[in-house]
């Protein structure tokens, strides 16, 4: 059931692309139209941008660059400009999140509170933006002082894939902005529309032409394009460990354009015998269970102390059939549609696998009854081994893989037993046994007793395979400057010639 307020719109809506802080009509390009993964409807049409579009946006970027329009700007005006973004996101959150569920599949409440989140983004950037500063050495004799200044990296690129549209732009673009930068982006050819409304948003705001660009299109073109381009200095990446690989290559063969890469995750939740099980359950279901499980940091593996795996495994299953799963548009759905008809085959296919392979189904493995759109209903699957498909490759969906333990040994070589390193949660009362997992195991997010938590204080990245480089925070920021060390004499200089 869809709630009263919220319908779909009546014909789906044609966007342009962004460049030079105005919208580019259609003209004659071809377009994508995206239907709702929820509701099967054309709900958006995008422009299908050529190499020559990208050129256009990357040269904006860089003539608003080098003309030191925003890099040049005080701290404090990149600031204002940032604040009253965040000012005006809080206007429209009810819009960006409408946008973001139709196009997605994602439950509205999750939309919206992803955009309250990135609300806080905006905020936290625009203090960092008048705080990034450098440092002096003033200890090299009386000859010379040191000074080491941060400068913005110059051009950047990101390219976004389709789980977090909004979000993860917003986990990115505060923070290179803050330094100076300028962008271009590039969302999935699937969830395109919230990044154009970020740039009505940040105009909106103030922000000088050209500094925000938005190219749509698809991976194999635009992706490809702006990793071998060699007038982007930097390409911020998050996607598949698949395309992460071919973008390291492209970035070799063209200009070494600085990379900072967020690729897949296979992540572990370890739940001791002494955790509050209750809300471990909880948390568990939570970690598999929001956003279908379509999220890098899902906690997929979910390795448990043998002496209560049995019941535990039942508990997360009793929870995840209560939730609530259906129309995105409904209030109080909890889990909506899958966002992809590949990702939904992908998913399906591991199910089977997982069965095949001889893991026992505990809950879930088929589809909820729903009129219209593509939904699974979450999974567990118990008596998973190592060498099972499901506990190795990650799936991006809801489908959770139960492996018992017997020692914390046992259970820290697990949970490393993957070629990712991205995010991790320890569930237990005891400190000790939680530092001991939390300094062990190689994760670049770790949660104790929650998990699937963050802010924009605190950054995001992996380790291993997941990735290069860290976002948000101070780290984000810094992430995009480059560091110059200038030496200055005082005095007199010592001849060389006399
Ligand atoms: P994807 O790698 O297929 O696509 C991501 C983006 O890259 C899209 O915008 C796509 O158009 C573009 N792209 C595709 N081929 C390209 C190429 N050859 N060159 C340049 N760009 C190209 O991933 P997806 O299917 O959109 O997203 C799912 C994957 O992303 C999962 O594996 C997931 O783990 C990963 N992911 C990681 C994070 C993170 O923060 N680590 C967050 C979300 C998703």
């Amino acid at each position: 059931m869809m709630s009263k307020s919220l319908t779909l719109p009546a014909k789906p809506r044609q966007f342009g692309h962004f460049i030079n802080g105005s919208i580019v009509p259609v003209g004659n390009r071809d377009t994508l139209i995206r239907t709702s993964p929820a509701h099967d409807r054309p709900v958006t049409i995008m422009p299908v941008c050529t190499p020559t579009d990208l050129d256009a946006a990357v040269m904006s970027a860089r003539v608003a660059f080098e003309d030191r329009r925003w890099s040049g700007l005080g701290g404090a005006e990149r600031a204002g400009i940032l604040l009253r973004a965040a000012t005006i996101l809080r206007r429209r959150v009810n819009d960006i999140a409408y946008w973001e569920v139709l196009e997605n599949g994602k439950p509205i409440s999750q939309a919206r509170a992803e955009i309250q989140g990135c609300i806080g983004m905006l905020e936290y950037a625009s203090g960092l933006a008048r705080s990034l500063h450098g440092d002096a050495f003033n200890n090299l004799g009386d000859a010379m002082l040191g000074l080491v200044t941060r400068e913005p990296v110059g051009v950047v690129g990101i390219i976004t894939p389709w789980n977090f549209p909004f979000l993860i732009l917003c986990e990115r673009v505060p923070y290179i902005l803050a330094s100076g930068n300028c962008i271009v982006a590039k969302p999935s050819e699937f969830t395109s529309a919230t990044s154009l409304l970020l740039a009505e948003i940040l105009t909106e705001a103030g922000l000088p032409d050209g500094v925000f660009n938005v190219v749509t299109g698809t991976g194999d073109t635009i992706g490809r394009a702006m990793s071998t381009h060699m007038d982007i200095d930097m390409l911020s990446f998050t996607g598949s460990t698949a395309v992460g690989r071919q973008i390291v290559q492209a970035a070799g063969q063209s200009n070494f354009k600085k990379l900072s890469l967020e690729l897949g995750g296979k992540n572990p939740q370890i739940v001791f015998a002494d955790a509050a099980l209750g809300d471990a359950a909880d948390g568990v279901a939570f970690g598999i269970g929001f956003n279908a499980g379509q999220c890098c940091i899902s906690g997929s593996r979910l390795i448990v102390e043998r002496s209560v795996a049995k019941k535990f495994g039942q508990m997360v299953a009793n929870k995840l059939m209560k939730a609530v799963i259906g129309d995105p548009l409904n209030d109080s759905t909890q889990i909506g549609a899958i966002t992809t008809d590949s990702q939904y085959q992908a998913i399906m296919h591991y199910i089977e696998t997982g069965q095949s392979e001889g893991a026992h189904l505990v809950c879930g493995g088929d589809v909820p009854r729903q009129s219209r759109g593509r939904y699974i209903n979450p999974t567990v699957f118990t008596d998973v081994t190592p060498e099972m498909t499901i506990m190795r490759e990650e799936i991006f969906g809801p489908v959770l893989s139960v492996i018992p333990f017997e020692t914390i040994e046992e259970a820290i070589a697990i949970a490393n037993a993957t070629d990712y390193g991205l995010a991790a949660s320890v569930w237990t009362q005891s400190l000790d046994t939680a530092l001991q997992v939390t300094r062990r195991v190689r994760a670049g997010r770790f949660w104790v007793n929650t998990t699937l938590a963050g802010g924009p204080e605190m950054p995001i990245g992996g380790f291993k395979q997941s990735g290069w480089g860290r976002e948000a925070g101070i780290y984000g920021v810094e992430e995009y400057t480059q560091i110059k060390s200038v030496h200055i004499e005082i005095g007199q200089r010592t001849h060389w010639i006399s």
